[in-house]
């Protein structure tokens, strides 16, 4: 089981099964929408996911996608693409312990910031991860 939630507790959030694509994201609709140069996610099929407490601020980010964060406090939390509704993205930073789910990989870095540089070894994508 996995727990976590917004900075200020508003908003609260648990997610079972296994997560996938762990990953670190460098896309610039992530980056403006938290003010961070870079954003962790994971992923969870989307009935595994609930809400156990508040209610997320849900809004589209894209013709593509809906963003949820907390109307309290901001923190990002999770993000759900129109074309893979049973998969819901979570940010790794929300988690009571992100320490659990280390990113894999990064992804998007055609559009991250040339000073965002990294030296953990892992793949790095252009765009989304490949399938
Ligand atoms: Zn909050
Ligand atoms: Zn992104």
């Amino acid at each position: 089981m996995l727990k976590g939630g917004c900075f200020c507790g508003a908003v609260r959030y648990e997610a079972e099964g296994d997560p996938w694509h762990e990953t670190v994201c460098h896309c610039s609709i992530c980056r403006r929408t938290t003010g961070a140069p870079i954003v962790a996610w994971f992923t969870v099929r989307t009935g595994d996911f609930r809400i156990v407490a508040g209610e997320p601020v849900r809004f589209r980010s894209s013709t593509a996608a809906t963003r949820t964060f907390c109307g309290a406090c901001g923190t990002a939390l999770a993000f759900q693409a129109d074309d893979h509704p049973a998969e819901i993205d979570v940010t790794t930073g929300s988690l009571d312990d992100p320490e659990r789910l280390p990113p894999k990989s990064h992804t998007w870095r055609a559009s991250g910031l040339s000073w965002v540089k990294s030296a953990d070894g892992l793949p790095s994508y252009p765009a989304k991860r490949p399938d």
